[in-house]
């Protein structure tokens, strides 16, 4: 399997192992498998068995046992797949059973595994430096996977008022030899537009050439690839191979809802896709419009980790519906940089439209829908998962629904408290355990006790220079 970038008209291949360790092109577009093979399954393996499979497709140059081995390390003692079914048509699928709570672990506890073994298999000696900016939960869940990873090192960069105080417990209290925290002061598109500019900064990569720069934000491949496989183990799940699925998900960069139209791609049976946006509705804009506009007010909401403007992964989405036409990509890219907007042609429009369905959650639908998941299922979910749900109770389609819960409601405890009972507390973790009696997870009920390790706040502008510093500590 060879990759291509979205923004390269010549069509330079990589091969994947480059794709892992690089993140991002070097002409600032996104790396793209040039096909998407058909797999099918039977319905009968599991979740270890689908994911061999389909990372054998998109790892052709790792040895099969090396995948082999790499899956089974991830994914024997976290399943990532857990249903939970409020009725025939209504499913919830949990995918954060593993260490730091949110769906982020699928794809963040697989990612230095591959990155290392596609370290071995390019000879690269360098050290990796791993660049992240984190609206919450990519960070913690980044972190826990590549710390004292050999070979690595990783910082990461998070809005200083822009996290739950979960979240942000979460990060600050991160050990590990080769990792280091930031709050900057901005919001998450200054960190993440700051850490795409160091990865595009040639002068900068040319005076660190002793080390590669990469990034574990969902920009790289490693990140979404993981994520194809929970909408084939779910969608066998709850259905016979014949029947259409729909999944609703709560979106932020794009990149969870872009694996499920990979996957349809791919084969598997998948009907629409809802792309659920909280007040940040942007995409909610761009998939109904055909124009994707930044010229609006950012929102700070109880779903921090869907508070984007700009979705990095659909420029991916865009160059599969302009059918690889990396010009095009570069122009609306450049448009976007230059006027703060750009608007698709009305065939691509309908490509999408095909597919997705696009709505959004106020903050008052948001609480509300936790209150209703709670009062009618005895069903708690978090204020991410709660967008989703909001939505799916505009649209209640007719077959069978998924939908993606992202996180665990411990990491809000608050704001699902307070949705819920309408009353202040001191320790919400606590409240919300004592009145519905569903367990706090290990790693959330163990952050009181931790050390706080990591306190620097820097100026959006000091990004490269506090990673300078980091880079010659030792
Ligand atoms: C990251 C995240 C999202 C958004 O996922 P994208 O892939 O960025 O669209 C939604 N919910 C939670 C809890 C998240 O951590």
């Amino acid at each position: 399997m060879e990759y291509s970038s979205t923004r390269d008209s010549v069509r330079r291949q990589y091969c994947s192992s480059e794709v892992l360790i690089k993140g991002l092109a070097d002409d600032g577009g996104l790396f793209v498998p040039v096909d998407f093979p058909a797999v099918t399954f039977s319905g009968r393996e599991n979740y270890i068995d689908m994911a061999t499979a389909i990372f054998r497709q998109f790892l052709t140059d790792f040895a099969d046992n090396d995948i082999q081995t790499i899956v089974n390390q991830t994914y024997r003692d976290f399943n990532p797949s857990v249903l939970h079914k409020i009725n025939d048509t209504l499913i919830f699928l949990e995918l954060w059973h593993g260490k730091t709570s949110a769906f982020k672990d699928v794809a963040l506890q697989l990612l230095p595994r591959l990155l290392t073994q596609a370290l071995k298999n390019s000879h690269e000696d360098a050290e990796v430096v791993i660049l992240v900016a984190t609206s919450g939960d990519t960070g913690k869940a980044a972190l826990e996977g590549f710390a004292n990873v050999p070979q690595t090192k990783i910082a990461v960069f998070y809005p200083q008022d822009g996290v739950s105080d979960t979240q942000k417990q979460q990060m600050v209290t991160q050990e590990g030899d080769n990792v280091a925290v930031f709050a900057i002061k901005g919001n998450f598109d200054d960190a993440q537009t700051a850490v795409k500019k160091i990865l595009n900064d040639s002068d900068y990569l040319k005076s660190n050439s002793n080390v590669i720069f990469s990034s574990a934000n969902s920009i790289n491949w490693g990140r979404l690839m993981p994520q194809l496989v929970y909408y084939f183990s779910s969608y066998f799940s709850v259905a016979n191979g014949d029947e259409k699925v729909s999944f609703i998900v709560p979106t932020g960069n794009f990149g969870d809802i872009l694996a499920g139209y990979y996957a349809k791609k791919m084969g598997l049976p998948v009907d629409k896709l809802i792309c659920a946006s909280n007040k940040n509705n942007v995409l909610t804009d761009f998939i109904q419009t055909g124009v994707y506009s930044v010229k609006r007010d950012f929102y700070k909401t109880i779903s921090p980790s869907m508070d984007i403007l700009v979705s990095s992964n659909l420029e991916r989405l865009l160059f599969d519906v302009y059918d690889g036409d990396a010009n095009a990509i570069s122009g609306l890219m450049n448009d976007l940089k230059e006027t703060g907007q750009f608007k698709i042609g009305q065939s691509q429009l309908e490509k999408i439209q095909e597919t997705f369905i696009a709505d959004f959650a106020t903050e008052e639908e948001t609480k509300q829908a936790i209150q209703t998941a709670y009062e009618q299922y005895h069903y708690l979910i978090d204020t991410h998962t709660a967008v989703a749900f909001a939505v799916y109770e505009k649209h209640p389609l007719e077959n069978k629904t998924v939908i993606l819960s992202t996180a665990s409601p411990y990491k809000f405890p608050q704001n699902v408290y307070q949705a819920i009972f309408k009353e202040d507390t001191t320790d919400y973790a606590t409240a919300l355990y004592e009145k519905t009696g569903v367990e706090i997870p290990k790693n959330i009920k163990e952050l009181q006790n931790k050390k706080v390790i990591h306190t620097k706040v820097i100026e959006k502008g000091m990004i490269k220079n506090a990673l300078n510093d980091f880079l010659i500590r030792r």
